[in-house]
């Protein structure tokens, strides 16, 4: 074919030695943030600590930001923005903004959770965000979150992590007595009522009042002795069920990754290493790891909560322009995953208008569903302003639809910042087998996001 006709690039095949090596090591970084960032809370915890470590300070309402300012509004421990504040004229080149996310899919307790059944100790969970239930059966499973006592006390909760610790399941049906549950429609193998997690299975010797619940009252016992909780502190609780996986390589030559949470922690992690590696002052940025996004970007924590404006009307305030008139001149970039192009499930994609694993990072001009319902579609002169970005920084990147048109589709933060009147684009890391478990993405794709994000902010 001539040089006239368009081709995705492979990162590993064009990448010398020092390349590769700077990829696998960037990779190493990023499996310890997944491995100890599983929640938004811990993921927040994570990048903040790394910050304030970079001279970060914490911003306060009303403070005046100046050129060399680097701060952070850290937002009910859940969602983090990061501000480096830059030399060049704010008022005329704006804030170049990079947005992620940090939740994941996963497991929550229900407020009531905890009851006993046939002499097993239960509790029943409500799902959060967008899960293929069947995938969370026969697993292991960690418990992750944050317990407010009756006293106000904040107890913080990780087990199911270390070798030594134990994990918890759910259960599903042996092959022998599946019969019924395999002639359902897939997607209603298991109910939403059905991803009760198991807790334990011996029973309290003592004699109490309660002959039936035993199981239950040992476990109850288990969680005074240890946390010092008692059964109503659940109501004041936010507790997770994730994966107990960690991250691996994957593939005997290591070119991919599978971890739990990759949408979007695979994003998060190259938007915030790029701010905080960025050694040249001369752009105002501003990264955000927000909360939420998998259930509508809702909330005081999720990106349509009115912060965002706030604090961008506190850079606004500082430099001396209107909060419209900085907007209007801000640039986004919603760095959020896309599917990658599956062999195994070539049907449901366009083979032209694919991401493929390690072809760089996945640029997206519009996500939404049927006739790009709910997207923001970026217009051809932003697309065109980023696609000079990262070809004059050799970026590697490709452009990618969720899919095929009608069978199915999806939406990310980009459309609640571009009805702010900032130009906004999505661009991310393809994830293949996204949503489940355990999420599969390129090291290369990865790598070329960082590198992507730096050139934007550059
Ligand atoms: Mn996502
Ligand atoms: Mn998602």
């Amino acid at each position: 074919m001539s040089e006239l006709a368009y081709k995705r690039t492979n990162v590993y095949e064009q990448a010398d030695e020092k390349t590769l090596k700077a990829i696998f090591d960037y990779a190493k970084g990023y499996s310890s943030f997944v491995d100890e960032g599983k929640t938004e809370r811990e993921a927040c915890a994570y990048a903040l600590k790394v910050a304030e470590g970079k001279g970060y300070k914490p911003f306060e309402f009303g403070q005046k930001l100046s050129a060399g300012d680097k701060v952070y509004y850290n937002n009910r421990g859940k969602n983090l923005y990061l501000i480096k504040m830059g030399t060049a004229d704010v008022a005329k080149e704006g804030v170049r903004i990079i947005v992620a996310h940090i939740d994941s899919p996963r497991l929550d307790l229900k407020q009531v959770p905890l009851y006993e059944e046939d002499g097993i100790a239960l509790a029943k969970t409500h799902y959060y965000g967008g899960i293929r239930k069947y995938q969370w059966a026969t697993i292991p499973l960690a418990l992750h979150g944050s317990v407010v006592k009756r006293n106000g006390e904040v107890i913080d909760v990780v087990v199911g992590e270390e070798e030594t610790d134990p994990v918890f399941y759910i259960s599903d049906l042996l092959p022998h007595l599946a019969a019924k549950q395999n002639a359902k429609p897939h997607g209603e193998a298991m109910g939403g009522e059905d991803l009760n997690i198991w807790l334990g299975n011996i029973p309290y010797k003592a004699a109490t009042e309660d002959k039936d619940n035993t199981v239950k009252e040992n476990l109850l016992r288990i969680l005074h002795e240890k946390y010092g909780l008692e059964e109503a502190d659940f109501l004041s609780a936010e507790l997770s069920l994730v994966p107990a996986m960690k991250a691996r390589d994957v593939g005997f030559d290591r070119g991919l990754i599978a971890a739990y949470g990759q949408d979007d922690r695979v994003c998060a992690y190259p938007a915030y290493t790029a701010l905080l590696d960025e050694t040249d002052d001369r752009r105002t940025v501003m990264v955000v790891l927000a909360d939420k996004e998998e259930i509508g970007s809702e909330g005081a924590t999720g990106m349509q909560c009115a912060l965002f404006g706030d604090l961008l009307a506190e850079i606004a305030s500082s430099v001396g322009v209107s909060s419209a008139a900085l907007r209007a001149k801000s640039r986004c970039l919603s760095a959020d995953v896309n599917a990658a192009f599956d062999p195994n499930f070539k049907d449901v994609c366009d083979p032209l208008n694919s991401t493929y694993l390690s072809c760089g990072a996945g640029l997206t001009k519009f996500t939404g569903a049927r006739g790009k319902s709910g997207s923001n579609d970026a217009s051809a002169e932003f697309v065109g302003e980023i696609r000079k970005i990262f070809d004059e920084n050799g970026v590697v990147w490709q452009t990618g639809e969720l899919g095929k048109v009608d069978v199915g589709g999806g939406g990310t933060v980009a459309k609640y910042i571009a009805n702010l009147n900032i130009d906004t684009i999505d661009i991310g890391v393809p994830v293949a087998s996204m949503h489940s478990p355990y999420e599969v993405t390129s090291k290369a794709d990865l790598y070329e996001t960082y590198l992507a994000f730096r050139a934007f902010i550059r």
